[in-house]
């Protein structure tokens, strides 16, 4: 095949969900496209999963789904939504007056649209094997982006782990990479909108709100077979579960193995108590959670509590995303925001769609004319990357402060009577 002299050399930092997608839509435009990724490849079961955690399941929405539906490759929904499972509602769980349990569901939608469960890791292992049978996509996993030069777009990546026999001098071995565009998906913490800043007059907040979170795992039904999982959930498969505790929560998430993936998001200093005292951990469970130690058994409860690693939420604002025509910030790394509208990858995803679509439309207006080393397609780039950015900013802002708002929304207000009120008005 002869290489399309408009073909640019995209290079995307960060083989998260959002970086794979984006590596993706930019791979079916013909670019030849470099994926540099910190970690090992996923799909290697040695791989350590991102933040320590077995997993983390996911609330995958339409918005989400779109941006994947419009990546240009049929089976990639059809891969993607196969390790789906649908949740029509949220099922509130809580103690009446008298002591009794009660499951109260909320549906999402009144025609029965749903969202999805998903898993992370599976997800974005989907999105790699897809990216994998693509020519011009390389993956170079165990590179950390260390530096970059925008204005000259070069950027330099540590080789790390078995990759690099450290050196005679101790460090780390280096690359030195260029670049037409790069598109950083590195996630909160990204480097890329780190060096970024040398460059352009970015804003930027973060904030690290006063909420840890833990991951626990229900088990399935081990009386049933598991070649049938959708008979081994414990509770309702097609619902996101919450426990609301006001000042905490407590959620589950189906998987497709008849397990649930939970959550307990609380205060720090919630999480300090119990730390010191674990064994109070299934009376907190009992008091403020009812049900979870009938689901969870309480050695186990104390266990996973301990075992697994308690982590921050952080929250980041930044504009702009892009600096000149050679680089753009996407997902996490633009706009980490925290966990609780179900919407920080959804978002990173449908960045993707929103920001190939700016740059089609100005390279059709590209057509016919010189390639892209005539520097027209990087005057165009630019002028795409900022369309982008202007659009953008205000959308992921609101995102970010909608997510802020509905930790309150989940932990306390489903379980008022106004809210049921309200609820009722509208649906009726
Ligand atoms: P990441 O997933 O963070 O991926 C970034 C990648 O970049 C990683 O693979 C990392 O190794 C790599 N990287 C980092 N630094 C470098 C470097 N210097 N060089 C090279 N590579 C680098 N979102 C939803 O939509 N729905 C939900 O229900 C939901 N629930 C959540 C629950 C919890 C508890 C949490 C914590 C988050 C949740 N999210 C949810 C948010 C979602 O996980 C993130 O928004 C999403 O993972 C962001 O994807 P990303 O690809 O932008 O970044």
């Amino acid at each position: 095949m002869a290489a399309d002299p408009k073909a640019q050399k995209v290079v995307v930092v960060g083989a998260g969900p959002v970086g794979s997608l984006a590596a993706l839509y930019a791979a079916q435009r013909g670019h030849d496209v470099e994926i540099y990724e910190l970690r090992s490849d996923l799909r290697d079961p040695s791989t350590t999963p991102l933040n320590f955690t077995k997993s983390i399941n996911l609330a995958l929405s339409e918005r989400g789904i779109n941006a994947m539906r419009n990546a240009g490759d049929p089976t990639l929904l059809d891969h993607v939504m196969a390790a789906t499972i649908p949740m029509r509602g949220r099922m509130i769980h809580g103690r009446r007056p008298n002591g009794d349990f009660f499951e109260q569901p909320q549906d999402y939608d009144i025609h029965g649209r749903t969202i999805y469960a998903v898993d992370r890791g599976e997800l974005n292992k989907r999105l790699l094997d897809i990216l994998e049978r693509m020519p011009n996509v390389t993956f170079h996993f165990n590179h950390k982006l260390s530096g970059a030069d925008f204005r000259k777009c070069r950027a330099w990546f540590e080789v790390q782990g078995k990759e690099n026999p450290a050196t005679a001098t101790g460090r780390a071995k280096e690359i030195e990479v260029g670049f037409d565009l790069m598109i950083g998906a590195d996630g909160a913490h990204s480097a890329v909108r780190y060096h970024m800043m040398k460059y352009v007059r970015m804003d930027y907040h973060q904030e690290y709100i006063d909420t840890l979170w833990c991951e626990f795992q229900i088990q399935p039904n081990e009386d049933v077979p598991s070649e049938q999982p959708m008979s081994r959930f414990r509770i309702s498969p097609n619902h996101l579960h919450i426990w609301p505790g006001k000042e905490f929560m407590f959620i589950a998430i189906p998987s497709d193995d008849g397990s649930f993936t939970c959550t307990l998001f609380a205060p720090s200093l919630v999480f300090e108590r119990l730390e010191v005292t674990p064994e109070q951990i299934p009376a907190f469970f009992d008091h403020h959670f009812p049900g979870v130690t009938s689901l969870i058994d309480p050695p186990e409860l104390i266990s996973q509590f301990r075992q697994n690693p308690h982590l921050p939420l952080i929250s980041v604002k930044c504009k702009p995303y892009h600096y000149g025509s050679s680089a753009v910030i996407l997902g996490d790394a633009a706009h980490a925001m925290v966990p609780f509208y179900g919407q920080g990858m959804n978002a990173g995803l449908e960045d993707v769609r929103i920001l190939f679509g700016i740059l089609d439309k100005y390279k059709r207006g590209d057509e016919g004319e010189a390639s892209s080393a005539s520097g027209l397609a990087a005057d165009r780039r630019k002028c795409a990357l900022a369309e982008y950015s202007a659009v953008r900013v205000a959308d992921a802002h609101a995102i970010n402060d909608l997510a802020l708002q509905n930790y309150v929304e989940m932990r306390a207000s489903v379980l008022s009577p106004l809210y049921r009120l309200r609820k009722f008005l509208e649906e009726a």
